[in-house]
């Protein structure tokens, strides 16, 4: 897709921006990297551990019909079999016959009606070929076709064929659910967008299992719980909902939805939610000759539950919500004189750092004690950071690239060298609007809790 200037330079500040704080860099960076693998860094691995649990604290957490799980990510090939991986997970590849570009049939543009390379322009290219995207691997010592598996190319399978299991523990009735956060990884052809699509990557998977009549409503229902899960990690803008077309669906689907993002690059998926009918455990039980089916106590029912399925990417929602959060303004600084400074509003609940505590001077002992004390009475609670060095604006500044939603200041009225009515309190400083308000010491956890929860 042919981006702008401005969307190419706004990605090229997200992807700087990434790498100077320590959000995300490129994996094995010092052997020339590996191609759509990524590395998350102090601050990147903060925000993906509190998108994760928080997507965990809404779906299993804050309800009474979804249990979790955590499956392995080596899994016996059959169940890749049974489920149509091995067979159809795959795109159609052309390669160009010029250039030796090998590129992905379906995002071709045309030129004249005829598809044309986007590396070298040309239009010499080959007929489509499917290309598997699961990465093979060998179990055990001998490397045959015996021995081969795949790394899962999403989490959604172990749910199924654990779900008796699960059944069986949790006692829960239909609809009830199985959420699960996991690696998988796929061989894209072309990784790309910075960690958009990458090789490896994380999902948050939820299979809602239902009777057949509960499906489309449920669809309908998972659909609004997802998009508001989005708003509440800070994407309030952006967000457009796409409804599959029934003819593009996979032939299971009774209904799909694309939650999508504008991101710089283009509206791209954030997430899937579908509803795929029996058809999952229908496979499973066929390939493994296990039964997977429910039976309903008051009814007497005996049948294979329906599923709706949403599915999320933390990685991409990582980048969108660092997407969505990036700003830069015109502030003006000590002196009076405009400055840019770059921000990201990161919504305090899902913010790497919630509180930069610095103390006004390094060289003053009582000021540098009574942070040090602040800091540590608030660590235990949330994710601080104790910053000492350089002027207080320029460490203000650092913290606002960092997406840190709040800055104590403790100065000379805390230590009760001025009005004698601050003692004992602190200057907190809000990053978005970088207004000041003096809150009492005692009064901090409180105050700070209510806002990142
Ligand atoms: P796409 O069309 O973008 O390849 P998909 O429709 O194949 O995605 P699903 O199989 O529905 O994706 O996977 C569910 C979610 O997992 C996606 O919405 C996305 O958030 C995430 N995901 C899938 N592939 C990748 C990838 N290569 N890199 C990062 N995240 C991914």
């Amino acid at each position: 897709m042919a981006q702008n200037r401005s969307a190419t330079d706004q990605m090229e500040k997200i992807v700087s921006l990434c790498k100077r704080r320590g959000f995300i860099f490129q994996s094995s960076e010092i052997y020339g990297g590996l191609n759509g693998c990524w590395d998350y860094g102090p601050l990147g691995t903060e925000l993906k551990r509190n998108l994760k649990d928080f997507w965990w604290r809404r779906m299993v957490y804050e309800r009474d019909d979804v249990v979790g799980m955590d499956g392995s990510i080596l899994m016996n090939r059959q169940v890749w079999i049974a489920s149509g991986h091995e067979a159809t997970f795959s795109d159609p590849m052309v390669d160009c016959r010029i250039c030796k570009a090998r590129l992905r049939a379906d995002q071709l543009d045309e030129k004249n009606g005829r598809k044309q390379c986007p590396v070298c322009g040309g239009f010499d290219l080959t007929e489509p070929r499917a290309f598997n995207l699961m990465f093979k691997t060998y179990v055990g010592a001998t490397e045959d076709e015996s021995a081969l598996t795949y790394l899962r190319p999403e989490t959604a399978q172990a749910i199924f064929v654990q779900f008796k299991n699960i059944l069986d523990v949790s006692r829960k009735r239909l609809p009830f659910g199985i959420a699960q956060i996991g690696k998988a990884f796929r061989n894209e052809i072309n990784p790309r967008n910075f960690t958009f699509r990458s090789r490896e990557f994380e999902q948050m998977e939820l299979e809602y299992f239902c009777w057949p009549d509960q499906g489309l409503e449920l669809l309908e229902y998972w659909l609004k719980e997802r998009l508001k899960f989005y708003s509440d990690v800070g994407i309030t803008s952006g967000l457009h909902v796409h409804k599959i077309p029934p003819e593009e669906c996979a032939h299971y689907s009774k209904g799909t939805y694309d939650i999508e993002f504008e991101f710089p690059f283009g509206i791209q998926e954030l997430e899937g939610v579908a509803y795929r009918t029996d058809y999952d455990l229908t496979q499973h039980q066929s390939a493994s000759g296990k039964s997977l089916e429910y039976f309903d106590e008051e009814s007497k029912k005996r049948f294979i539950p329906h599923v709706v399925e949403p599915s999320a990417g933390v990685d991409r929602t990582a980048l969108a919500v660092i997407c969505a959060a990036y700003d830069e303004e015109k502030v003006p600084d000590e002196k009076g004189n405009f400055e840019m400074r770059t921000v990201l509003r990161l919504h305090p609940r899902i913010a790497p750092i919630k509180c930069g505590i610095f103390p006004l001077l390094k060289n003053n002992k009582l000021l540098v004690a009574r942070a040090r004390e602040i800091y540590e009475q608030l660590r235990p609670y949330m994710m601080v950071f104790y910053d000492e060095s350089g002027a207080i604006g320029r460490r203000y500044r650092r913290q606002d690239e960092a997406g840190t939603p709040f800055g104590v200041t403790v100065d000379f009225d805390t230590i009760g060298e001025n009005d004698p009515a601050n003692v004992e309190t602190v200057t907190v400083r809000e990053r978005d609007s970088m207004k000041q308000q003096r809150i009492a010491i005692s009064e901090l956890k409180p105050y700070l809790m209510e806002k990142i929860r």
